[in-house]
């Protein structure tokens, strides 16, 4: 069965089916909603229903709240129609024609950046074209229909490789792999590409650039590509993390400073131990912002990592510093829900 499904802004109507969630629907007819996770769990893509109804889908509970649901909220990742519908979400624009594709790749290169960040370097089939934008992510797909989400960490332009950077979670199906068995010339599965985190180009707004741990992957694809393609906007980059290996490439990013025109790079620690010699910022990494730049009114933030950070983020930027709402893209990096029994 189909409905009719109408997308504010700009009255957008296209078909969906029962079994498609709205964000497919959307995407089919070419449009990009606001997105993360596509697993019911980071929020990005939450907007309302103005008119009709729909079945939720399976979503975190915190994530869609059953106040939430009341108030006419749902999250379009994982929602289906049940009637026709009107629904609103922050923007909506149109999906370039990068096609998402199910390739293999070879590993060509691990490289341990820090004791739990794996830097590891998969080489694209050289018979079949892969295009993204700078901070998109892929999905490895895994025994038994698991998959899970990493940001490519290098920029499209003349790339031969993709470049994630691997946080070792404890028990981790796919990242123990990764830190144990994995290696050199295995052969892995992914879709991609994903997301709608990448660097709107249509805009002359200062941007911040917000990392935490390995949400440093895609703002590095972001600043190379920045590079690569003469972007001058000013832009600072703040990156946070527990201590000083968790800022595993630095040295790179404080580099970028000579390498890129009107760009900056704050470090800061957070629980940084007696070894770490360490003068720079301290605290959280997002706070660190809110003292320097206290009016975001103007600006464009970027922000990638671990969900309490960017929940932290978005509220106070947009709440205390007067940053619009479709000023704050993110990518959270919340984990499969299935792994969450
Ligand atoms: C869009 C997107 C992009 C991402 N990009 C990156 C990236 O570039 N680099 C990166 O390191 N991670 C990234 N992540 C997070 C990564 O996908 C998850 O951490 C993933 O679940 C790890 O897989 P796993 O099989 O090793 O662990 P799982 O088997 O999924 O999890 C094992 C256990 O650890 C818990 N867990 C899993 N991940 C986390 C976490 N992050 N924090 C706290 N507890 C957790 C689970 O609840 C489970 O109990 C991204 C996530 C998203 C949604």
């Amino acid at each position: 069965m189909s409905f009719q499904l109408t997308i504010l802004p700009g009255d957008h109507v296209v078909a969906v089916s029962e079994n498609q969630t709205l964000l497919e629907a959307a995407a089919d007819a070419g449009l990009l909603l606001p997105h993360s996770c596509r697993d019911g769990v980071c929020g990005a893509c939450k907007g309302k229903i103005l008119d009709g109804t729909v079945d939720y889908g399976k979503h975190g509970p915190q994530t869609l709240t059953d106040e939430d649901k009341a108030a006419g909220l749902a999250l379009f990742c994982c929602a289906t129609a049940r009637s026709d519908l009107t629904i609103e979400c922050r923007t909506v624009s149109r999906a370039d024609d990068i096609p998402v594709k199910k390739l293999p790749c070879r590993v060509q290169e691990m490289t341990l950046a820090a004791p739990d960040v794996m830097i590891l370097k998969v080489k694209l089939p050289a018979t079949e074209a892969f295009a993204f934008r700078a901070g998109q992510y892929i999905d490895f797909l895994l025994a038994g229909g698991k998959r899970r989400s990493f940001s490519i960490a290098n920029a499209p332009e003349g790339a031969d490789h993709l470049e994630l950077h691997i946080r070792q979670v404890p028990e981790g199906f796919f990242t123990g792999q990764v830190f144990s068995s994995m290696k050199v010339r295995d052969i892995l599965r992914f879709e991609g590409p994903l997301g709608s985190f990448f660097l709107r180009e249509d805009s002359d707004r200062p941007i911040v650039l917000l990392a935490g741990g390995t949400g440093f992957a895609p703002i590095k694809g972001i600043v190379e590509h920045a590079i690569a393609r003469g972007i001058s906007r000013p832009m600072t980059l703040y990156w946070g993390a527990r201590d000083r290996a968790g800022l595993y490439l630095a040295d790179m990013a404080a580099e970028w400073e000579k390498t890129l025109p009107g760009f900056k790079f704050v470090p800061v620690l957070s629980d940084m131990t007696p070894g770490d010699d360490w003068s720079g910022r301290t605290g959280l990494v997002h706070e660190a912002v809110l003292a320097d730049l206290p009016d975001l009114s103007g600006h464009a933030v970027y922000a990638c990592g671990a969900p309490v950070m960017i929940d932290a983020a978005r509220r106070d930027f947009t709440g205390r510093c007067g940053l619009p709402d479709d000023q704050f893209f993110a990518d959270a990096f919340t984990y499969a829900l299935e792994s969450q029994a």
